[in-house]
């Protein structure tokens, strides 16, 4: 086949009738008939259309559709918000032992002790690292997470007679967030940002009523600002009697610096493939757990993973316990994502407690860095800081000069990267600040590549002032172009026809 063809058809354009990767060798036995061992309904009444090719024609096509997509092995990828970085490849090597990778999840717990081991250990982990001491490993997503958490506040005030409607999230806030609200069935009420860009005690204070189960927030927030009146906030939702939930997905600028159970939040949550390098972007597995406060314990989803003691002088044993009368449930099949625990407890005990100090100041250097080096004239000029100040792992820069003086929209610059071979920032997020371009670099990254990003940017820019068009119209390198994102949403094809 011509490589061009390689590159484009599908794996069923390749089918030959009759080819195969694999022959079974003889049964060595007496061969029964399917009909003899099936009964009518269980059998297809035509063969399965799957392909029928060479082992290395299906490995071309793995192959290529593994270069397709940009990925993190491939290069930079500063994707705001997100944590992009790299995930060292021992984890992996350990989440494939088989004793991990084949465990059997309806296994019994007293066969399956090592991993409830590994469980409880992870659970004390993060419990340390949020300052907060009962956790759960449950939810499957950060999103997942939120939801467990306006689940365990209802759960809270209900226990106390108490029916409130209302959870306020500031307008930074990931969409994620309100969405949650709205799907565990309370009002969203929306706080503004005050002109540092943390949330405007003022207005807080005039929506923070008896009515308020919660206030989420997100620290430092979707700006990379960490809000320096953290004790405040926690004071005034607590005066109401509302929870103070912890959206974790920007912990990775400060795990071992500060916990957010010391900030007095009762409820947070991991993104544990942001922070805990879960390799992510594709759509994989991920998981959010819940790290929570006394007075939120009693209401954690069961089963939970428990030690007991032995009373034999046997050392501890370990089990799922589901007798929890004011638990909110189960919130999903089994025990939660455990390849993922097993990559993030993995990662955990190869840095340790300082080594993961030092993850978050390297990754709040690193945002320093490239943002002091983007105040370069020719760069500055049009695409200024939306904050001026000291951020924290992540920063956001307005491209509405750039807009204005190039013609040129966000959108065009993040496209020109690919050619550069970058991945693009987060793109129109956060919503409050025009033409954003939310940017973190992480602490995987060398001094050489930051450079090179904002070399690259200087370049486009520079670029753009002699020939806007050529941003407007890139990418030029990619195997597709600009894609109908909305179409591909509300229409999706996902079903080749035959
Ligand atoms: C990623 C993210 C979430 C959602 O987490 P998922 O694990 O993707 O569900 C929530 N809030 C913020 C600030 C995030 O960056």
């Amino acid at each position: 086949m011509r490589p061009a063809e390689e590159q484009t058809l599908t794996i069923y354009e390749r089918s030959q009738e009759g080819r195969r990767a694999f022959q079974a060798p003889a049964a060595g036995v007496p061969e029964t008939a399917v009909e003899d061992l099936l009964p009518d309904w269980a059998r297809r009444e035509a063969p399965a259309e799957l392909p029928e090719i060479s082992e290395p024609e299906i490995v071309r096509h793995y192959n290529n559709l593994s270069k397709k997509n940009f990925d993190l092995d491939t290069g930079f990828y500063p994707l705001g918000s997100c944590t992009m970085k790299h995930n060292p490849k021992v984890n992996e090597r350990v989440a494939a032992l088989p004793g991990h990778a084949r465990l059997h999840p309806l296994q019994d717990a007293e066969y399956a002790q090592g991993a409830l081991e590994l469980m409880w250990n992870l659970q004390g982990a993060l419990g340390e690292v949020a300052g907060l001491p009962h956790v759960s490993l449950q939810p499957s997503a950060g999103s997942h997470g939120e939801l467990a958490g306006l689940l365990l506040t209802r759960a809270y005030h209900e226990d106390r007679g108490e029916h409130r409607h209302k959870v306020l999230t500031p307008d930074t806030a990931h969409g994620t967030n309100p969405a949650t609200v709205t799907m565990a069935g309370y009002d969203v009420v929306k706080v503004g940002t005050a002109p540092d860009g943390g949330v405007d005690l003022d207005d807080l204070r005039s929506k923070a009523d008896e009515d308020v189960a919660c206030l989420m927030l997100t620290n430092p927030n979707t700006l990379g600002l960490f809000d320096e009146n953290i004790t405040e906030i926690a004071k005034i939702v607590h005066e109401v009697g509302a929870t103070l939930y912890y959206d974790g997905a920007n912990l990775n600028a400060v795990m071992g610096r500060t916990r957010p159970g010391d900030m007095g939040f009762d409820i947070v949550h991991y993104n544990l493939h942001k922070t805990f390098t879960q390799p992510h972007g594709g759509g994989g597995p991920g998981a959010g757990p819940i790290a929570v406060s006394d007075r939120i314990e009693p209401y954690l989803p069961r089963p939970q993973v428990v030690r007991r003691e032995s009373s034999n002088g046997q050392g501890p044993s370990f089990d799922l316990e589901f007798d929890r009368p004011k638990s909110i449930g189960r919130l999903r099949g089994f025990q939660g994502n455990y390849g993922v625990f097993v990559r993030s407890y993995a990662y955990i005990l190869s840095l340790g407690g300082d080594g993961l100090q030092e993850a978050s100041e390297t990754a709040v250097l690193n945002a320093n860095y490239l943002l002091a080096r983007l105040k370069d004239p020719g760069v500055a000029e049009h695409l200024p800081a939306a904050y001026d100040r000291v951020c924290m792992h992540e920063f956001v820069l307005s491209g509405a000069p750039m807009r204005k003086h190039l013609g040129l929209k966000t959108l065009d610059l993040a496209k020109r990267l690919l050619d550069h071979g970058f991945h693009p920032p987060t793109v129109y997020f956060p919503l409050l600040v025009d033409e954003a371009l939310l940017v973190e670099p992480t602490e995987t990254e060398t001094k050489e590549t930051l450079h090179a990003f904002a070399d690259v940017l200087a370049e486009i820019l520079r670029e753009g002032g002699e020939d806007p068009e050529i941003a407007r119209n890139a990418p030029y390198s990619t195997p597709v172009r600009r894609l109908d994102e909305a179409g591909a949403a509300k229409r999706p094809v996902v079903r080749q026809e035959l």
